[in-house]
């Protein structure tokens, strides 16, 4: 059988199965759970993964779950990816009770990951194929509950907030030569994105010690560490001129706690913030003036302070001749004219850190309206939300893995990672501590 036939075998088989990847979709978006929470959403994912008469790994990382379409075989492994959580937007017609809401669109990631599966499976081109291939539904992609992840943490449940992140740290990466997923996006007359890039973040706990008093009959005995945080943010946009417009840096500290009562000299205050840029050297350089810029706040008015620094995510760095392949192929399906070339983010994905250690491919597809995370968030055209990025991600792993896998083979010989694993989780060490002055 020639490329071309596989690939119609495919687009065959996710048609004639269109209503139960529809309904998978379906079935996560009406049960919305947040990160490393995703009890019923992963059942969902391993009963349709099952009915494949796939081997399930279940729980990977506190939840999601992972089958492998054909470990026996030889050749590049190419990993498919979906993610489960929610966020919540309580104000969302569709929100849950306890105001989860799909309105980042992961549902619909696990819809295609799920139909790409099925059509992989179902037509039976694995056997044609010269490489291997897993589907990875995976955790708490939003960066969010903080406390309940540190909780996580302290019982030894996960190292990182992010679930890439785990999931790298726990090996589940090591047998995985490429990666691929899509995320939602409303594109308006568009239908694709392809080639996105994203800043990375670390993220930052801040707290100002200073020293109670009287506000009003003693405050010569205070040290005000509102004062010092206040400074400290002045300090900070007193760097944003050094910031280097290809960096793209984001600073954006909140105070989170500002003083206890009116006629006290203020001796704690908390501030949060992430600093994110578009690159590794962009966001240590720019942390490193935020730390200085934090720090000389304290010490002029006599304060301590104390920085607890969170690894984030990186950004995502782009692969051409991935974005190529995944192009060609949503041509095929109908979309040519109606793809977009390159996006710039200064948000972040957690996907980003995956792009540090292989090549991989994250476009983002249409179907949907109104911004994510918002009231807005809608989806519109399902085939083009669910379906479409079902059939081209799993066409692109033909592409890749077909006649003795030349173009995953082609790629992974011109490729050299940014991080090797043991540089990566040395750098979250390196940014996981508590800076003392
Ligand atoms: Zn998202």
């Amino acid at each position: 059988m020639n490329k071309q036939e596989l690939k119609k075998r495919i687009i065959e088989a996710i048609d004639a199965n269109r209503d139960s990847i529809i309904r998978a979709g379906r079935e996560i978006y009406s049960t919305p759970e947040l990160g490393y929470k995703e009890v019923e959403s992963t059942k969902t994912a391993v009963n349709f993964l099952k009915d494949l008469g796939l081997e399930i790994e279940e729980n990977i990382a506190v939840t999601g779950c992972r089958a492998r379409l054909n470990e026996e075989a030889k050749g590049p492994k190419v990993a498919i990816l979906g993610e489960l959580d929610s966020v919540a937007v309580a104000d969302h017609p569709d929100a849950a009770e306890n105001g989860n809401m799909h309105a980042c669109g992961h549902n619909i990631q696990m819809g295609g990951l799920l139909g790409a599966a099925l059509g992989l499976v179902k037509s039976g081109v694995l056997k044609e194929l010269d490489g291997r291939v897993d589907i990875m539904a995976t955790p708490a992609e939003e960066f969010i509950e903080l406390e309940y992840r540190e909780n996580l943490r302290k019982e030894g449940k996960i190292t990182y907030f992010g679930g890439k992140q785990e999931l790298i740290k726990k090996g589940a990466f090591d047998d995985v030569d490429m990666s691929m997923m899509f995320h939602a996006l409303d594109l308006g007359e568009n239908k694709a994105l392809i080639g996105p890039e994203s800043n990375g973040f670390i993220g930052k706990k801040i707290k100002f010690i200073g020293k109670e008093s009287h506000a009003g009959s003693a405050p010569e005995e205070g040290i005000n560490a509102l004062n010092a945080a206040m400074l400290a943010m002045n300090n900070i946009h007193a760097q944003r001129e050094t910031f280097k417009d290809s960096d793209r840096v984001r600073v954006h500290p909140i105070i989170t706690k500002g003083g206890d009562i009116v006629n006290v000299v203020p001796a704690d205050v908390r501030m949060e913030s992430y600093v994110r840029a578009r690159t590794v050297e962009g966001m240590l350089d720019s942390n490193t003036k935020v730390n200085r810029a934090l720090k000389a706040g304290a010490m002029a008015v006599g304060a301590e302070i104390e920085i607890t620094e969170i690894p984030g995510y990186l950004p995502i760095l782009r692969y051409e001749n991935m974005d190529e392949i995944f192009k060609g192929n949503l041509e095929e399906l109908g979309l040519a004219g109606r793809i977009v070339e390159g996006g710039d983010f200064t948000g972040s994905f957690d996907f980003g850190d995956v792009s540090h250690l292989m090549p991989t491919l994250h476009p983002m597809i249409g179907g949907i309206k109104g911004s994510l995370h918002t009231r807005e968030f809608q989806i519109t055209d399902e085939e083009l939300a669910y379906i479409v990025p079902a059939k081209a991600m799993a066409m692109t792993v033909v592409d890749l893995l077909f006649d003795g896998a030349k173009r995953a083979k082609d790629i992974l010989a011109n490729f050299k990672p940014v991080m090797t694993k043991d540089e990566y989780l040395e750098f979250m060490e390196s940014n996981d501590k508590i800076i003392k002055a």
